[in-house]
């Protein structure tokens, strides 16, 4: 019998992509994003499997400090920065780069110009997306504003983030690099511009001129973990292999009559006589509740298909396919076999959602990384 929920995460497959960002953008410097313990794998153990990344990137301070507590040497750059002195004293004690992108923060560095040490920056460019960052005119004087910063490493380096990388027909992604490329064509430091629908989907980014030099350095993120950045695509149509599998078991088998409902609000009804299966999977661990019936489900490595509500702690499935499994029979949600992008697509999400949704209650089992098939259990914190 497997285990109750648990998830399988394939770390030589984490090496394995990145070699894939090196095959894609071989010029580039690559700062993996392991923001959001690691969209859900683990921060700490995705770091150590990403030895061969060139740095990391995180989204909060305190995902900064954790990383260089466990003992991790890299550049590590905080995307959200800083929002207080403390915080600042923090990337400083802890030498974490910041993205700088609102005038408070180089306010703040401005006060602060007696503190010890100095902060590597990057100074990020709102080039449409409309989230963090200066734009036009704002941008330069920021630029300016941070030379005259005491506290500030130079160079500068400069950033900014695509809106709409994932659909390669819209031509805001080409006005986002140009406007970058256009901004930082005098300026020494480096930069950096592609997340990894970026860096699969617009090659004309990576291989800049001396002029066009928009990404010394990527930022996969999404990719490192194997899924595909494209609608209607999965991670394999590029080379790319799953890191996280989702997995458990049947815990009931049972015959439902033709008219019955299944599950909560009753929102399937069987229209013939149903053999139907009881899994020990729920949202309560991470399966989104809005996956739909008609979701497909392995039973042991065979497909299935959701039906009804999912619970917190159960989902059933109909088995007519397969009437003869049994309960503790392995079932995997996805993964091996079953791309999480496809789950996402049943769910009306994005795969990033189901990787990051990952409760604590999930057993975690590594894989790989030179000691060939050497499991432990963990957990995803
Ligand atoms: C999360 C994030 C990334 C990585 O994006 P993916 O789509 O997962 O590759 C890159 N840059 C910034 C600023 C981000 O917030």
């Amino acid at each position: 019998m497997t285990p109750a929920a648990f998830v399988r995460l394939d770390l030589e497959a984490v090496r394995h992509n990145l070699m894939q960002v090196k095959r894609y953008a071989p010029d580039n410097k690559i700062m993996a994003v392991i923001k959001a313990n690691a969209y859900g794998h683990g921060m700490a153990r995705v770091a150590t499997a990403l030895d061969l990344a060139d740095g990391f990137a995180v989204a909060r301070v305190d995902e900064g400090v954790r990383l260089r507590q466990a003992g991790f040497k890299q550049a590590i750059t905080v995307l959200q920065g800083f929002v207080c002195v403390d915080e600042l004293l923090q990337l400083l004690k802890f030498q974490l780069a910041a993205v700088i992108h609102t005038p408070q923060q180089i306010a703040i560095l401005q006060q602060q110009a007696d503190a010890e040490g100095k902060l590597a920056v990057w100074l990020k460019m709102d080039t449409g997306m409309n989230r963090l960052g200066f734009k036009g005119a704002d941008f330069n004087a920021a630029y300016q504003q941070l030379l005259g910063c005491e506290l500030v490493e130079q160079p500068i380096n400069l950033i900014t983030h695509f809106a709409n990388a994932d659909d390669l027909l819209d031509d805001k992604t080409r006005r986002q690099i140009d406007l970058f490329n256009d901004a930082v064509k005098d300026y020494p430091g480096a930069c950096s511009i592609a997340n990894s629908a970026g860096i699969i989907g617009w090659p004309n980014v990576r291989f800049g001129s001396t002029q066009d030099r928009a990404s010394d350095w990527v930022r996969p993120g999404l990719m490192l973990y194997g899924c595909s950045p494209f609608a209607g695509k999965t991670g394999a149509d590029f080379g790319l292999k799953p890191v996280m599998s989702l997995h458990s078991r049947l815990i009931a088998v049972k015959d439902v009559a033709a008219g019955e409902t299944v599950g909560y609000s009753g929102t399937w009804q069987c229209q013939t006589a149903t053999r139907l299966g009881v899994v020990s999977i729920g949202y309560g661990d991470g399966y989104h509740c809005h996956t739909k019936s008609g979701a497909p489900v392995l039973v042991n490595g065979q497909r299935v298909t959701l039906i009804g509500r999912v619970s917190m702690d159960m989902i059933t499935v109909d088995l007519h396919s397969q009437p003869g499994v049994q309960p503790g029979d392995p079932v995997t949600l996805w993964g091996d076999g079953l791309p999480v992008e496809e789950i996402a697509r049943h769910a009306d999400t994005i795969p990033y959602t189901l990787l990051c949704g990952i409760t604590q209650r999930v057993q975690v089992i590594e894989q790989g990384l030179g000691d060939g098939c050497a499991q432990t259990v963990a957990s995803t914190s």
